[in-house]
């Protein structure tokens, strides 16, 4: 089964890291949709947050602490961020990877899309 996230994790080449840890990676999102648009991304492959929440509910924690670094490293804590995980095919999920979508740096609108 070939996954772009297990690919890029393990890539000669990977994508710059804002975050590791020995669970959790958190790169920025090719295509942004904020300015800060970053992707929290376990190592392992998990489909969805509810397979996380089942089998290992210590890596949906440890995904929710790279948040918390991240998120007071770049000084989006205070004003405000958006965690997204979509998921399946009604909730828009494309990567079959588990991941949050962390996106900061403009006054996000309600309901989305
Ligand atoms: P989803 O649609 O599953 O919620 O989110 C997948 C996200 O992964 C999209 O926002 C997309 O832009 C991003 N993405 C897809 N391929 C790559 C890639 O090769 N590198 C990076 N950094 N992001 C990717
Ligand atoms: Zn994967």
């Amino acid at each position: 089964m070939s996954c772009i996230f297990c690919e890029l994790i393990a890539s000669a080449d990977p994508p710059r890291l804002v975050y590791e840890d020995e669970a959790v990676v958190v790169f920025p999102d090719i295509r942004p949709q904020a300015p800060t648009h970053l992707l929290v991304v376990p190592r392992r492959h998990v489909a969805t947050i509810v397979e996380a929440a089942e089998t290992d509910p210590e890596l949906v924690t440890a995904m929710t602490r790279a948040v918390a670094d991240v998120t007071r490293r770049l000084g989006v804590e205070a004003p405000g961020f958006r965690l997204v995980v979509n998921t399946g095919d009604d909730g828009g999920q494309t990567v079959g990877h588990l991941h949050m979508h962390l996106l900061a740096g403009r006054r996000m609108t309600w309901p989305p899309g």
